[in-house]
């Protein structure tokens, strides 16, 4: 296992970052302060890159990347704008299910325009009643005539306002319990059902929503893979997802740390420097060293996912270590920035803000905890 990127890695972590501070970094502020969504034609700049379908086959119209190269690309990008990693996030879920697990005409209908930009993908699993434990997932899907009949509400699902093609996690048989559960693919150009905006404190260029299926018909042929593996597919990703969130974490804490290595040169107080004070330089040191850290996790996380390994204490390891320590990275940001870090004049109080749904997503910190446990134990506290 290595702990350096190799020079094609560092070429494309450069690539990546010369582009993005070309041309995204002068949107962000606009798009933040307005909360105005992200649009395709934003995405689809990240297309020539790999953001979308990275990880997949060049055959596929993906970029055959690893996972170490693939996460470090969307490191560069949490760093520069957390919104928008997020709109592209969603739709490489999608695409990446619908690849792994679609019929020939699934991916020939879908994979292009996701792959493109030019649909947004969304993932629909939590509901009001559902959290953690996803197996007691209350949406249903009965199948009627030769079409599934969604009936139930989800919540709290990105890309939810605008994106075009879900997967939607329903039971189609209670008594089967985890076994009873289906993806299907809900695609709005054919699919009646409601969205509502959720109000949310970060990430504000990527709306969440809450879906409202009433009577929600689905062609039969949209069913993804076989009636019942609905979980065990989700289940599937979830380790590499969150070694990525690993990543994500620690763009968001480099740019913390790049912000407040310029502000502490810049601003003067008792005539010097206040980066010259021994507790700023502290407080920097502090969050160079968790930031370091948090990369480092990730990067043991995903070089054994390249190895073909499940990695599932390491992965779930990195995701609660990473989204835990960059909560204290960008509060020391913004004690830094002093009064000025609590404005929108300095991007530090949206890194808090941005950053602060992760101890949440892709399984709370808590449950990462006690998979290790359960994983180091042989003993589960919660199934
Ligand atoms: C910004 C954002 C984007 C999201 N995007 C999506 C999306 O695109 N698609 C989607 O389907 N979902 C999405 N979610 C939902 C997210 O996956 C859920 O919020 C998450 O799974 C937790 O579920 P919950 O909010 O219902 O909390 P709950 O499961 O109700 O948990 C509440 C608290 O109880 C704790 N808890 C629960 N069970 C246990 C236990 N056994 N032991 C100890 N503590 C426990 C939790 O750790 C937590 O602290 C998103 C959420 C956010 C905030």
């Amino acid at each position: 296992m290595s702990f350096q990127l190799n020079d094609e890695q560092k070429m494309i972590k450069q690539t990546i970052a010369k582009f993005l501070e070309k041309e995204i970094a002068p949107l962000v502020e606009e798009y933040e302060r307005a909360e105005k969504p992200i649009t395709k034609e934003i995405v689809q700049k990240l297309v020539p890159f790999g953001f979308l379908g990275g990880l997949l086959p060049e055959e596929a119209g993906g970029h055959g990347l690893d996972y170490t190269t693939y996460f470090t690309m969307i490191e560069e990008l949490s760093r520069i704008w957390p919104s928008l990693r997020a709109t592209v996030g969603l739709s490489n879920s999608v695409l990446t299910h619908i690849y792994e697990y679609g019929t020939e005409e699934q991916k020939a209908k879908y994979l292009g325009p996701l792959l493109r930009g030019e649909k947004f993908g969304f993932f629909a699993l939590t509901e009001p009643n559902v959290g953690s434990d996803a197996s007691s997932v209350e949406t249903r899907a009965t199948f009627q005539g030769d079409k599934w009949i969604i009936n139930g509400t989800k919540i709290f699902i990105t890309n939810g306002i605008d994106g075009e093609i879900g997967i939607v996690i329903a039971q189609t048989d209670k008594s089967l319990g985890n076994k009873g559960i289906a993806s299907i693919i809900v695609d709005r150009s054919q699919s009646s059902y409601q969205s509502k905006q959720i109000e949310k404190m970060g990430t504000v260029c990527c709306p969440f929503a809450e879906l409202i299926f009433e009577n929600c018909e689905v062609p039969r042929e949209n069913i993804l893979g076989n009636v019942g593996e609905g979980l065990k597919q989700g289940l599937k990703f979830l380790n590499s997802a969150r070694a990525m969130v690993a990543y994500i974490a620690t763009g968001i804490a480099q740019a913390c740390v790049d912000s407040s290595i310029k502000y502490v040169k810049e601003r003067n107080q008792f005539g010097k420097p206040i980066g010259s004070f021994q507790l700023i330089q502290e407080k920097i040191s502090e969050m160079l060293t968790l930031t370091n850290a948090m990369r480092l996790l990730g990067q043991q996380a995903s070089s054994l996912l390249d190895e073909g390994k499940q990695a599932k204490v390491e992965c779930s390891m990195a995701k609660y270590f990473a989204t835990d320590r960059v909560l204290k990275v960008a509060e020391e940001a913004l004690q830094i920035h002093g009064g000025y870090g609590y404005t929108k004049e300095f991007p530090v109080e949206r890194y808090y803000r941005d950053i602060r749904y992760f101890t949440i997503a892709e399984g709370t910190n808590e449950m990462q905890k006690l998979i290790i446990g359960r994983e180091v134990l042989g003993i589960s506290a919660f199934v």
